[in-house]
């Protein structure tokens, strides 16, 4: 039976969702939602994905205000991608501590250390860093944009996770990672997927690359969130064991009713795509606040190494794998 408390909640709730959608045709606007944000988010996404893809398929929007629900780099590649459309982010505070862990100067300083060496940037990054790279990357094309590069030397930035996963892919180069990592990921413990391993002995473990090595190490197969959905959808097991923030679970389940899916730890959640929320959205588009806005010189150079990466990758094989 739902308590008096219950039905306040829903109705306050299908009440806010009735305003963002008024608030959309006013103001001529999508709405794109990461895969890690709370559920009822997702539930009034436009287009839900992986942060790159997310940008990309704002640039073929047609609307005019982008809301994008993900965190602060998320916004920041839409805006260099969307120069002409207004990016809004419902919560300004919601900002990536990896994409922290690493500033302009510092990167800076590593390239005069390593003159021979590319920059690799992973998409998790801000415009400046963006902006001093030689190319981005994303999970899912991480392996394939080092590849493609000459040099031998990679300055691998900012999540050192995912640069030694490459290097473990491709020993004929020389990765130097960053040191820098998401905590959420980086919470996920060897012994927790070990004990979820041995409570579901017929799931499969599906780990992102940002997770630590020893976690890795025990995956069945490691992917970016969008290739999870490719992958679920695809194998033949009904169980599977998701190493990634625990927003993934809600679509996981709504697109496959038939498969079970489990966390191995509570604990992966990342606390900065859980500060959006319905009344933030609203918000938002209400008085039109919290736009992402990068500056000419920053956008130009940013875009090159965003562009450098969907030229290797091709755009429609990059969506292919990215799972959007
Ligand atoms: S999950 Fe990790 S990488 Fe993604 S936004 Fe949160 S802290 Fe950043």
């Amino acid at each position: 039976m739902i308590s008096l408390k219950e039905d306040k909640e829903k109705k306050y709730i299908e009440e806010l969702k009735k305003k963002i959608l008024r608030l959309k045709k006013i103001r001529n606007a999508v709405i794109i939602v990461h895969n890690y944000q709370r559920d009822e988010i997702q539930d009034i996404a436009d287009i839900s994905g992986d942060s790159l893809a997310l940008s990309q398929a704002a640039v073929r929007t047609d609307a005019k205000v982008i809301a994008f629900c993900g965190v602060h780099f998320m916004a920041e590649s839409a805006s260099i991608l969307n120069p002409d459309k207004t990016v809004l982010l419902p919560v300004i505070e919601a900002g990536c501590p990896m994409a922290d862990m690493i500033t302009p100067e510092k990167l800076y300083a590593k390239k005069l250390e390593y003159p021979d060496a590319a920059v690799v940037c992973y998409v998790n990054s801000s415009a400046e860093i963006k902006a001093e790279s030689d190319i981005c990357c994303t999970s899912s094309n991480a392996i394939e944009i080092v590849k493609s590069l000459k040099n031998k030397r990679i300055i691998f930035v900012p999540d050192r996770n995912l640069a030694r996963y490459v290097q473990s892919q491709i020993p004929e180069k020389e990765i130097i990672p960053w040191n820098g990592f998401c905590p959420t990921h980086i919470r996920l413990q060897e012994e927790e997927v070990t004990l979820a391993k041995r409570l579901y002995p017929e799931a499969e473990f599906i780990a992102h690359p940002e997770c630590q090595p020893d976690v890795l190490s025990l995956a069945d197969h490691i992917c970016s969130t969008g290739g999870m959905f490719t992958y679920v959808k695809k194998s033949l097991k009904k169980e599977f064991i998701i190493g990634t923030e625990s927003g993934m679970l809600y679509k996981l389940k709504k697109e496959n009713p038939q498969k079970r899916f489990y966390l191995p730890t509570a604990h992966l959640i990342c606390p900065s795509m859980k500060l959006t929320t319905l009344g933030w959205v609203a918000h938002a588009l209400e008085y039109m606040i919290n736009e992402i806005k990068v500056s000419d010189e920053i956008r130009k150079k940013a875009k090159r190494s965003l562009d450098k990466m969907l030229e290797i990758s091709g755009e429609k094989k990059w969506m292919a794998v990215s799972g959007y």
